[in-house]
Formats: C-alpha cells, sequence, structure tokens
C-alpha cells in the first residue's frame, strides 16, 4: 500500500498544520542548490524534531498514510553533509520509530532507510575522531530497524557496517551508553550465519569474552545482549571450534555454576539461560561435546539441575540442561551382535536389488550395530553455504512432492495384465458364479463345498440353498502333517473346587512338544502322570467368547508353522481374551515425565556403579546361562506373534527391552509381544524399549501399553488391560547404524518407556503393543464361524494360497443362498455386486484383525441385517494377507524382509504369493465383468486417533497439486465419498475429517491404488483404525478396546448395507458403469467440508502424516528446528528445541 502513495501534495493543501509546512519547505531544499541552504536546513530539522518532541499528534501526521514524511526526511538525511543537521534527523527518526510499531518501522524499511543508515554509519567512520553521539543514534536506530528488516544482515555485510559497529565495541569496553546500542547492533547482525563467520574473524568472539563473566548485579542488561551475541556467534561451527580450542568451555561452565551459586533469588534466570545456550551451541560440534565431558560438563549440569528441579520456574534451565546432556551423552551401541533379525528364512530366490540382497551384499564380518566409518568433523562449510535466514520465509516448500502429479497416472488404467486363459484358474474362488443347479440337488445335502481340492471345473457343481435342511458343516482343519504332539499339555479345563492358593507358583508353559517346563526346569513326561505337578484351571469363557476354545486353538497351533518352530503357547492366547467393560480413558501425561526419565538414563553415565547391567534374556545366545537369583525377572517371548530379542536388568526394577527385527530384514521391528514371571508384586518396575525407531509415538500421547495377567485370567477376568504409567517416548543414546536408517548418518534409537505395578504374587504376566491376534486365533475363529453358517448363509472357505512359510492363506466367500434353483432367484444371486475385504498385511497392526472379526461375525450373524446385506453382495474375504509376519512377531514384512502392501504394482508369485493371488483374483473379476463395488484393506495407525479412510480421488490430489486443471477437464463420480461419509454418521470410532481422497507418488504399489487404478474399483479404500483411542464421538477420550474395534468391523457392513439403499438398482445391475446417480444427497462436496487431509512425508509408513497434536519435539525432528544449522559434515549432531519450553509442552499434551 506504501508504493501506492503519490508525489507529496500536504504543501499545497490548505490548512495543512505547521509540521507539514516545513516538511514542504525541507522538500523544496534538497531539490535546490545544497551548499547554500545549510543553515536553512539545519533549522527546519531542528524545528520539526522539537514539535513532534512535544506533539504525538504531529507524529502521527507525519507518518499517516499517504505521506511523504518519511521521503522527505530520509532524503535530506541521505544528501546532508551537515552534522547537526544529520543528529536533527537522527532525532527524529528515533522519535518517529518508538512509538507506532511495527508500522513505522515497517514504512521507513520500504523507503530504503536500512541502507541509508547503514552507509551514513561507515561513511561516518571515516571522519576521525569519531562523534559519539552520531555513533549512539545510528546505533540506536539501527536497533530499532534491524530487527524488522528481513534483509538486514546482508545489507549491514554488504555496506561494510560490520567491522564499523565491532570496532565501536572494542574501543568503548568501558563506556555502556555506547556499548549497548553497539552490542545490540552486533547482536542482529550475528543472526546471520555469513556474518557470524565473519565477525568472529574481526574478534568479536574475543570481544564477547571480555565483556561476559561471573556473577555481577551490574549491568545485566549489557551482559545478557554479550551472552545472546556470543550464543548467535557460536552457530557456527568455525567460531565454535575457535572458542574451544581456546578453552572456552570451561569457562562457560564455571560462569554457569558462579550464577548458579550467587543468583539465590532466580532474579537472573534470563541470563542463567544465556549461558546455557552458549554452551548448547558449543556441543553442536564433537570437539565441543568432548570438551564438555572432558570439562565435567555432565555433573555440573546434572548437579544444577537437580537443585533447580524443585522451582519450577527454573525449567527453562532445566530443559536446556537436559538437552546438552543428552547431546553429549556419550553413544553407544546397541548391546546386540548384529541388528539382522535374530531369524532368517531361506527365500527361493533373491531379488536383485531387494531388500534382502542388499542385506547379503554386506561383507561378511561387517558389524552392522554401528556404522564402521569415522564422523569426520569436516572442514568449515558455512562460508560457502550462504544460509540467510532472511531468505527462510521464501525459501518453505508449501507443496507436498508426494503428491502424484502426472496426470496419466492418476486415470484408470485399462490393461489386462495377464491373458484370461491364466487367469482362468481363479474360476475355482468364484463358484458362486458358476455353478448351476438341478432341481433334484436340492434333495440332496447341501453344503459348501471345501475347495482346497481343485475342483473340477466342467462338472456341475452343486450348491445349496435355503431349501436344504441339514446340519452345520464345520470343516476339518487343513491337513498338514502335524509337527507338534500335544497330548502332554499340562493344562486341564476340569478343575475341580477351588484353585490351589499356590497354584501360580507353578504358572509354567503350555509347552506342545512333550517336555513341560515349570518354572524354568523342565519335566518330562505327560502332566497328569506327575502328581505334583499343579493343574492350570482355564477360565470358562464359552459363553462370553463363542469364537474362542482352547482346545481347538491348540489343535489350529499344530499346523501353524513358524520360523523358530515355537513349540509353545502364551497363555492369553490359549485362555482368550474377554473385552473389557470398563472405560479406559487416554492417559494423562504427568508433568516432566520424560525429563525424569532422561535425567534417570543420565545418571547411569553419572553413576555407573549403580549398573547392573545383567543379561536376563537372549535370543542371540539362547545357551547363555540366565542367572536365576530370584531377583530378576524373567522374559520369554517364544511364541506365536512373541517378539522379544533381549532384555538387560539396569538396575533392581528396571530393563532394557531389545525388539527383533522383521525376518530377512534389519529394522521395521515395533511389535512386542512377550512375557514376563518371577515379579514381586507392589513394586514400580520401569521397562525400556530402547530400539525403536519411529521419531514419535502415540505412547507420547496417552496410549498405554497391554497386560494380560495369568493369575486374573484364573481368577475370572481373562483379559488384557491397557497398562503402565510414566509412559514416554523419546530419542536415546544409542546409536543406529546407517545401514538400517535409509543411509542416515549419526541417528539415534528411541526409547519407549514405561512403568508397571504387579499387583499378584507369583504371576505370569504379558505385555504386548496391542491386543494380539495370532494366526491360530485366526483359523480357530474361522473354524466357529463356519459352524455358525446356517441353511441361509452361503458360507466358502478356499485357500487362496500357500505362503512362503508354508501356512495356508483363506479365502472367504460369503453371501445369501439362493432363494431356490428358480432362473429368477439364480440370476438375483449371480447378479449381487462383488465387495472386496482384505486385512492384516502389517502384522503389527493387530487392531485390523480385531476389526475383521467384527465384519465377520455381522456377517455370519442372523440379525435381518446381515441377511440383508447377504442378500445385496457376494463377499469376498482374504482377513489375513500376511500369515507368516503374523506368526513370526513381524512388525511391517513378509518373510521376504519387504512390506507386502508395496508389492502391488507388480506382485512376485513366489515371494509375495498372497498379494500375487489376491490381484490375479481381483483381475479375474474385472475380466468377467464383476469389478468390485467396493474395496477395503483394513490397517492400523499408530500416529492417528480414531478410525478414517483413505481413498482415491483425481480430482482432490489434483487439487492438492499445482497442476493445471484446465488440461484436464475432469468428470469425477464422487460416489467414493458416499461410504465414509455414511460410516461417520453411524460408527461412534469413525472420524470423516481424517479422511483423505488424495493419491501420493510414494503409494502408488499399495493396495488401495493398485485396486483403484488397474482394478477400476472407484470406491478403493484403505481403513485406518488408531492404535490408541478417539478424539471425538462417542469414545472421545478413550482408549481403543477389542469392543470397539469389533463394533466398527460390523458398522463398516452396516455402511455397506445402506451404500447398497443409495445405490441404484438397476446401475448396480452394471455397476462397471460406475455413475450411481443415487447418491447424490451424499456426494454433494460441499458438504463435506475439509475432508482432505494434506500429507507430508512419512517414511516407513503407508499412510499419510498426520498434522495432528503431535509434537515432534527436542529430541524427535530433526528438520523442524529452525535455529539449527544445517551441517553436511557433523551428523552427530543431536536436534535443538526451537524454544525451551519444548519438553514441558510436550508434557501438557494429551
Ligand atoms: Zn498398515
Amino acid at each position: 500500500m506504501w508504493q501506492e502513495m503519490n508525489k507529496p501534495k500536504m504543501a499545497t493543501e490548505k490548512g495543512a498544520s505547521r509540521v507539514l509546512m516545513l516538511l514542504g519547505q525541507l522538500e523544496r531544499l534538497n531539490e535546490g542548490p545544497k551548499a547554500s541552504d545549510t543553515d536553512a536546513t539545519r533549522q527546519i530539522t531542528g524545528r520539526i524534531l522539537h514539535i513532534i518532541q512535544t506533539q504525538e499528534k504531529t507524529r502521527k501526521e507525519m507518518m499517516s498514510k499517504g505521506s511523504s514524511g518519511m521521503d522527505v526526511i530520509l532524503s535530506t538525511l541521505e544528501n546532508t553533509r551537515d552534522l547537526q543537521t544529520t543528529l536533527n534527523i537522527l532525532s527524529i527518526l528515533n522519535e518517529l520509530l518508538t512509538v507506532g510499531g511495527g508500522r513505522r518501522t515497517g514504512v521507513f524499511v520500504s523507503k530504503g532507510g536500512t541502507a541509508i543508515l547503514l552507509q551514513l554509519l561507515v561513511s561516518s567512520s571515516k571522519d576521525l575522531p569519531l562523534n559519539e553521539e552520531l555513533m549512539l543514534h545510528i546505533h540506536s536506530l539501527l536497533f530499532k530497524v534491524g530487527p524488522k528488516d528481513r534483509k538486514f544482515g546482508v545489507k549491514a555485510r554488504l555496506n561494510g557496517a560490520l567491522n564499523v559497529t565491532v570496532n565501536q565495541v572494542k574501543h568503548n569496553l568501558q563506556n555502556h551508553k555506547l556499548l549497548l546500542p553497539c552490542l545490540q547492533v552486533l547482536r542482529v547482525y550475528s543472526g546471520n550465519l555469513v556474518n557470524a563467520v565473519s565477525l568472529g574473524k574481526s574478534g568479536a568472539l574475543e570481544l564477547m569474552f571480555e565483556i561476559i563473566g561471573p556473577f555481577s548485579k551490574k549491568s545485566t542488561t549489557l551482559l545478557k545482549v554479550a551472552l545472546d551475541t556470543l550464543a548467535a556467534l557460536l552457530k557456527s561451527k568455525m567460531n565454535a571450534r575457535w572458542a574451544v580450542d581456546r578453552g572456552y568451555m570451561p569457562t562457560l561452565l564455571a560462569i554457569y555454576q558462579d550464577w548458579h551459586r550467587n543468583d539465590t533469588r532466580h532474579r537472573h534466570m534470563i541470563i542463567r539461560k544465556s549461558i546455557l545456550g552458549c554452551i548448547k551451541n558449543l556441543t553442536n560440534i564433537k570437539l565441543g561435546r568432548k570438551a564438555f565431558i572432558d570439562a565435567n560438563g555432565m555433573r555440573i549440569l546434572y548437579n544444577t539441575s537437580t537443585e533447580c528441579l524443585p522451582v519450577r520456574t527454573l525449567d527453562p534451565l532445566v530443559n536446556t540442561s537436559s538437552l546438552i546432556m543428552r547431546k553429549c551423552f556419550p553413544k553407544n551401541r546397541l548391546p546386540l551382535p548384529t541388528i539382522k533379525s535374530v531369524y532368517q528364512y531361506p527365500l527361493p530366490h533373491i531379488l536383485a536389488g531387494g531388500p534382502v540382497a542388499q542385506l547379503h551384499s554386506l561383507p561378511p564380518g561387517v558389524d552392522d550395530v554401528v556404522d564402521e566409518s569415522d564422523e569426520n568433523e569436516g572442514t568449515e562449510v558455512d562460508t560457502e553455504n550462504d544460509t540467510e535466514n532472511e531468505d527462510d520465509e521464501t525459501g518453505h516448500k508449501t507443496q507436498n512432492d508426494d503428491i502424484e502429479t502426472d496426470i496419466n497416472k492418476l486415470r484408470p488404467r485399462q490393461m489386462q495384465a495377464r491373458p484370461f486363459d491364466e487367469l482362468r484358474v481363479y474360476e475355482r474362488f468364484c463358484l458362486e458364479f458358476t455353478q448351476y443347479f438341478k432341481v433334484n440337488d436340492f434333495q440332496s445335502p447341501g453344503s459348501v463345498t471345501p475347495l482346497s481340492v481343485d475342483p473340477n471345473l466342467h462338472n456341475p457343481l452343486i450348491i445349496p440353498t435355503k431349501q436344504n435342511r441339514r446340519p452345520k458343516n464345520i470343516q476339518p482343519p487343513r491337513s498338514n502333517d502335524p509337527p507338534l504332539d500335544l497330548d502332554s499339555i499340562s493344562i486341564s479345563k476340569a478343575l475341580e473346587g477351588k484353585p490351589d492358593p499356590d497354584l501360580a507358583c507353578s504358572l509354567g508353559r503350555l509347552v506342545l512338544d512333550g517336555e513341560i517346563s515349570v518354572n524354568g526346569e523342565s519335566v518330562n513326561g505327560p502332566q497328569e502322570e506327575s502328581g505334583d505337578q499343579a493343574v492350570i484351571e482355564v477360565p470358562d469363557t464359552a459363553a462370553l467368547l463363542p469364537l474362542h476354545d482352547p482346545d481347538l486353538y491348540l489343535e489350529m497351533v499344530k499346523g501353524t508353522r513358524s520360523v523358530p518352530a515355537y513349540t509353545e503357547v502364551a497363555y492369553p492366547d490359549y485362555f482368550g481374551h474377554v473385552a473389557l467393560n470398563l472405560r479406559e480413558p487416554i492417559l494423562e501425561r504427568a508433568y516432566g515425565v520424560q525429563r525424569t526419565k532422561i535425567f534417570q538414563d543420565i545418571e547411569r553415565l553419572i553413576h555407573p556403579s549403580d549398573i547392573l547391567d545383567r543379561v536376563v534374556y537372549d535370543l542371540d545366545n539362547q545357551s547363555c546361562p540366565i542367572p536365576d537369583n530370584g531377583e530378576s525377572l524373567k522374559f520369554n517371548s517364544k511364541f506365536e506373534s512373541g517378539n522379544l530379542r533381549k532384555a538387560i536388568q539396569i538396575r533392581k526394577f528396571e530393563y532394557d527391552l531389545i525388539l527383533n527385527s522383521d525376518i530377512n530384514s534389519n529394522h521395521y521391528h515395533q511389535w512386542f509381544y512377550f512375557e514376563v514371571g518371577n515379579m514381586r508384586p507392589g513394586v514400580r518396575y520401569r521397562f525400556n524399549i530402547i530400539n525403536c525407531e519411529k521419531s514419535n509415538s502415540q505412547f507420547n500421547y496417552g496410549m498405554q501399553v497391554l497386560m494380560y495377567s495369568v493369575q486374573e485370567a484364573i481368577n475370572g477376568s481373562p483379559q488384557w488391560v491397557r497398562t503402565g504409567s510414566d509412559i514416554c517416548y523419546y530419542k536415546n543414546h544409542f546409536s543406529r547404524s546407517s545401514i538400517a536408517a535409509g543411509g542416515q548418518k549419526g541417528k539415534s534409537y528411541f526409547s519407549m518407556t514405561f512403568t508397571v505395578t504387579f499387583q499378584q504374587k507369583d504371576d505370569v504376566c504379558y505385555f504386548a503393543y496391542h491386543y494380539p491376534y495370532t494366526y491360530s486365533m485366526l483359523k480357530m475363529h474361522l473354524q466357529k464361524l463356519s459352524g455358525m453358517c446356517t441353511n441361509e448363509i452361503y458360507y466358502r472357505q478356499d485357500e487362496l494360497c500357500e505362503t512362503l512359510g508354508g501356512n495356508s492363506c483363506p479365502l472367504l466367500t460369503i453371501t445369501a443362498m439362493p432363494e431356490s434353483s428358480s432362473n429368477e432367484h439364480i440370476s438375483q444371486f449371480r447378479s449381487r455386486p462383488v465387495v472386496f475385504l482384505s486385512s492384516r498385511v502389517h502384522p503389527g497392526e493387530t487392531n485390523s484383525s480385531w476389526v475383521m472379526k467384527g465384519s465377520l461375525e455381522f456377517l455370519m450373524s442372523c440379525s435381518p441385517q446381515a441377511q440383508s446385506l447377504r442378500e445385496s453382495y457376494i463377499f469376498k474375504i482374504i482377513p489375513m494377507l500376511n500369515p507368516d509376519g503374523v506368526i513370526n512377531g513381524n512388525h511391517r514384512c513378509s518373510l521376504s524382509g519387504e512390506d507386502l502392501n508395496r508389492q502391488w504394482q507388480n506382485p512376485n508369485a513366489e515371494l509375495h504369493p498372497t498379494i500375487y493371488h489376491a490381484k490375479s483374483l481381483l483381475q479375474y473379476l474385472r475380466a468377467t465383468g464383476r469389478t468390485p463395488l467396493v474395496f477395503c484393506d483394513y490397517h492400523g495407525h499408530s500416529r492417528k486417533k480414531n478410525v478414517f479412510m483413505y481413498g482415491c480421488s483425481v480430482k482432490e490430489t489434483v487439487w492438492q497439486t499445482n497442476v493445471n486443471t484446465s488440461n484436464c477437464d475432469l468428470h469425477e463420480d464422487l460416489g467414493y465419498r458416499t461410504l465414509p461419509k455414511l460410516l461417520s454418521q453411524m460408527a461412534p470410532a469413525f472420524s470423516l475429517s481424517s479422511c483423505s481422497f488424495v493419491v501420493e507418488r510414494s503409494k502408488e504399489a499399495t493396495a488401495r491404488v493398485v485396486v483403484w487404478r488397474e482394478i477400476g474399483v472407484q470406491r478403493s479404500y484403505t481403513m485406518e483404525s488408531t492404535l490408541c483411542g478417539c478424539d471425538q464421538g462417542k469414545y472421545k477420550g478413550l482408549q481403543i478396546g477389542t469392543r470397539e474395534l469389533e463394533e466398527m468391523g460390523a458398522q463398516f457392513c452396516v455402511g455397506l448395507l445402506r451404500l447398497r439403499r443409495f445405490t441404484n438398482p438397476l446401475e448396480l445391475h452394471n455397476h462397471n458403469s460406475h455413475l450411481l446417480d443415487m447418491e447424490n444427497d451424499l456426494k454433494d462436496p460441499r458438504s463435506i467440508p475439509n475432508i482432505t487431509s494434506p500429507t507430508t512425508y512419512v517414511l516407513e509408513e503407508d499412510e499419510p502424516a498426520f498434522l495432528e497434536e503431535v509434537d515432534y519435539s527436542a529430541e524427535s525432528n530433526d528438520e523442524n528446528d529452525p535455529d539449527f544449522e544445517p551441517d553436511l559434515q557433523d551428523n552427530r549432531v543431536l536436534p535443538d528445541p526451537s524454544s525451551d519450553s519444548e519438553i514441558s509442552r510436550q508434557d501438557s499434551l494429551t
């Protein structure tokens, strides 16, 4: 708006005020011959100064909109050679800019005032002797203007002003009146990194060290500015190195201690904080961290912080100290021989360039736990890298690079990947479309034919109808050679009388190989024969858990093939889990938890003699003797879905735990499931999982771990409960090899810590990341579900394929029986649209299995809604896309060491059989004109709350990009919005605002995108369920449980039923033709505001990142730190928080 100002016109205006008249005169003088008018100019500026010093309104007049007062003043300043005139104008500017805030300064800057002042400073510095008053005025003004001028640092350097100010400081160390404004300007200069380097060379560092010093009540303002200037200068590595070489680290620590001791009333907290700021910046370099350790910095900051802890107002000191200590804490290697999984699985072949090939390409004997290469400090680069912080605001990327912008890639690809002859074999999974009926078929016993055998496709097949009344058909389990003998399990369902009070002493393990292990000692022979053995009572949960049967579970386990050849069964899986009736609120985070935990970690270094460092569980060294001193907990994870690699007792009641990488991989762990025994009741045990990889976690936002107590189960509460206090997730001091960190060096692991007090004596407890759901459990549930089959239900279970690990991948077909064999009924039966569901491609997302269980139970139920749903659709369901990963306790991958949800574009039949055959089946459906109406893959989300969906929309993707939409005139059916919209109206956990329909490049190989693009399913979704809880709806503030997850699965089905009602039956008949007009009332985009969350980069996650409340603070995020010096050389530098309130802010989040 300033640019719109016209030439001055105030002189001609009637009634112009005196100041405007004077300005008019000044303007005319500026235009005339200069030398002769010096006196006049001096007089006029003097009068203006006098007026504005006495009348505020005249200042307003001069600065009012449309006034050219500033132009005239600046032009006079630029042209005059007269000292008094200059001083007058500087005083006028000082008056003008003192009040009026940013706007007046803004006008000054926009008129080029900064450069005029800087030129004046430089030219005046050439006149000797220097005029002190002039220097004072110029620096005072520069200090006012500098912080408002984004280019100030560059302008100062280019005008040669830096050294003038440094010299002023140098020559006026005792003249505080002039020293203060000069220092303040120096502080502004040094905010620019290039300037900092240059100022360091000019001796500014020495000057600052001359000014700062031990505790003093005098000149504290000056001290504060000097410290802040020093801190800014020390952001340059060259300066930091200089300071460390001169021994300034011990000096700063001594100064800090002195202030800490003497500032007893905490009046000068900000000075103490500024001293810490200097120390913090020195520790950005390796040399500085070493100097810190050598100078006993850990102990000094630990002790001072401990003394500050009781005073809440000193939190910024404690937080900054803690940050420095964590930065300097010597990095440890994980106590492992290798980060590769303990278990390896030989693959049929290894894809060149694939992750497993990379794993094997490491030379033998290479230590992959830490990097071999030395960390080099490297040479100074910050002079070349002109990282002008003035440019920060323009340099930011506003657009997400991950959004697909290639419009051709956004259009469905009508390609036939495989010839139909090859796809024909998948007809066996779609018998409902080809089977036909003879009248007498209805007289014979009807049952869905189990099709694990190759059906003869040319013979007519019989399918049963409602008219056939026949007993339920329970399928036999897949007849694998049972590798295990279950005869001697130490479990009895029928225990007479009350349980032995000492029963739990004998809680051993369920062992499947005939060898019973009780309290760690092996006993041979069947349980019944050894009379002294306690018998474990199985809680009777049959009424509560209709799909659970312990005996059947064991039966199922026999056919499950695991890489470690597990012989034990975890009690929770055997007993079953009864959903809690309790509400489990999202945990309120106690203030300062993270800090306390970090201080405890730092104590390991300060009091090393307190540390036990005793290995109590080790999969890598199973022959290693485990101390049995009665003082250590006993760990175990050798059962299906178990994951715990190593446990180390750190203190009497504290354990470090290490998780195992996914098989054939060296990372991807997050899932855990293990057993703990030999605990003392009433004692607080601290557990730290020390090799977490993600930069943040819902454990920081109220999520608790799950615990299952066997004693509680026996006492009638067989259930997983959310437990643990003092939970937090933070970066730790274990360094992470670049091999497992995508090549990034200098990364650390994260710790997830939780504290538990066990209630029962001699209990055996289990901990898990989320409610476990094993593959054997799925088989048991399917067996039970097939038993629920009535004559109205068409239920068929096929084996889609066998997995790499030799396990069967079930494929279910569920629909309603045809009413009769009449042509009309059979035709209706065959014309039902297909709904294709899948889940658990990611083994760690056990919640997706519970949602699937809810869907399956609903589909098999006898409610009218369920019947109506079955009559509406044919369901094709793959409830577990990654059985091997689930069985072996993986978090993300299959046995091929790959994320199966990244293989959909080009799945390999041998390495990714479940994906290969699922995709082929979809291709078959498409080729036969039965493209599914809905495809949905159930997932779990580790970092967001609620349940939500991702879909695919060309339009919404294009909206997120700068692609010129005119060249892609899009007509898109908005039907993809209907289902999420319906779910948000019915399912309490579902949140529409978390849904996104953007197609990302990084997701192009996921099920959702491939099924949308290649199969042409418009309603292709990923449904993500939180692992944590809800922040909206009926469950707001509560953690999610299996009841809510199962309810979500059931509501999803109800949503499909409503979708059916919104869908024109005629068009459904030809549902490949997409447009479904009946959905109009729901698909108006205006009725769904802000539905799309923009995405950001998320590594190793198949979901768009969330912009929710997670605060990637101090210890988590390297990229978001605005005052962090970018450095390619020294990657060991840990990120700083942008402010010291970070930790407390994070603590306050829920
Ligand atoms: Zn997932």
